[in-house]
């Protein structure tokens, strides 16, 4: 029998129990599932059929074995996308609660601990230098009291808020003091030395309320531009420092650079 004869003779094997059918699978044949067929060849004639017969009894076994396998592929997908939401969700609320504890809720700056948990994080190449102190601050705790205080420190950080923009970094780095980060991306040198004099007269010229009074306000800023020349951002912040000393030194209310 030639290869092509093979749909014949399958049809043949159903119809008469076919070549090598034993009396016991002719007697089940009610049972019959699906049947695999394999004719086998000896020099292009087929010499016998290897045939394998699933009862439906076995491919009911199989069927329902596929469908529990499915339920419980599902639900282990189901709980491993569960646990992965929980972690991130996890991970989300983590970093949000540090974030919020970073700040102060009321301006929206970065408190003096976010600085010391990122000093390594921060790349300093890219930004100039800025450390302003109010001046003579500690006459306003003592005549309007802390509270009022607070609130004065509030209003200045408002206001060098609103001249700075979302690259750079605002800290405050003490009670009355600050330190600015002012992204290098966006400006010259010159820009830089505009942006600092504007805040150094915007303050100046603001008039502060305090209880009943008006008050005025000044600040000195200390200023580093070279910080491709420092070791570290502890370094600018340290050469800006020494710079800010220099202003209280030669009378408040200016800026001076600090050189290398
Ligand atoms: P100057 O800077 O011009 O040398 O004088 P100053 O009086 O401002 O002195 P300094 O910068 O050393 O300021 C320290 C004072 O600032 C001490 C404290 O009374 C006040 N201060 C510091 N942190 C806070 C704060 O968070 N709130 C309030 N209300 N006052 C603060
Ligand atoms: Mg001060
Ligand atoms: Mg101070």
């Amino acid at each position: 029998m030639k290869k092509k004869d093979i749909g014949v003779l399958v049809d043949y094997v159903y119809k008469h129990g076919g070549i090598g059918m034993s009396a016991t699978f002719l007697d089940n044949i009610k049972d019959l599932g699906f049947t695999l067929i394999k004719p086998m060849f000896q020099k292009n004639d087929i010499s016998l059929f290897l045939v394998i017969d699933y009862t439906q009894t076995s491919y009911n076994t199989l069927t329902s074995l596929l469908i529990v396998s499915v339920k419980y592929i599902t639900i282990f997908f189901a709980l491993v996308l569960f646990l992965l939401a929980l972690l991130i969700s996890y991970f989300l609320r983590n970093s949000y609660i540090r974030n919020r504890s970073y700040r102060n809720p009321e301006t929206g700056t970065y408190y003096r601990s976010y600085l010391t948990d990122n000093y390594e994080k921060i790349n300093f190449l890219n930004y100039y230098i800025a450390l302003i102190d109010i001046d003579r601050f500690k006459r306003i705790n003592d005549i309007y009291g802390h509270e009022c205080g607070d609130n004065v420190i509030n209003s200045v950080i408002k206001k060098i808020t609103n001249l700075l923009i979302k690259q750079d970094i605002f800290v405050q780095y003490g009670g009355e003091e600050f330190l600015v980060l002012i992204s290098k991306k966006e400006i010259t040198v010159e820009n830089f030395r505009d942006r600092l004099e504007s805040i150094r007269v915007i303050i100046e010229e603001q008039i502060f309320r305090v209880q009943d009074d008006i008050i005025n306000i000044t600040i000195s800023i200390g200023a580093f531009i070279q910080s491709e020349v420092a070791s570290s951002l502890q370094d600018t912040i340290q050469n800006a420092d020494t710079a800010l000393y220099e202003a209280k030194h030669q009378g408040r209310n200016r800026v001076p650079y600090f050189d290398i």
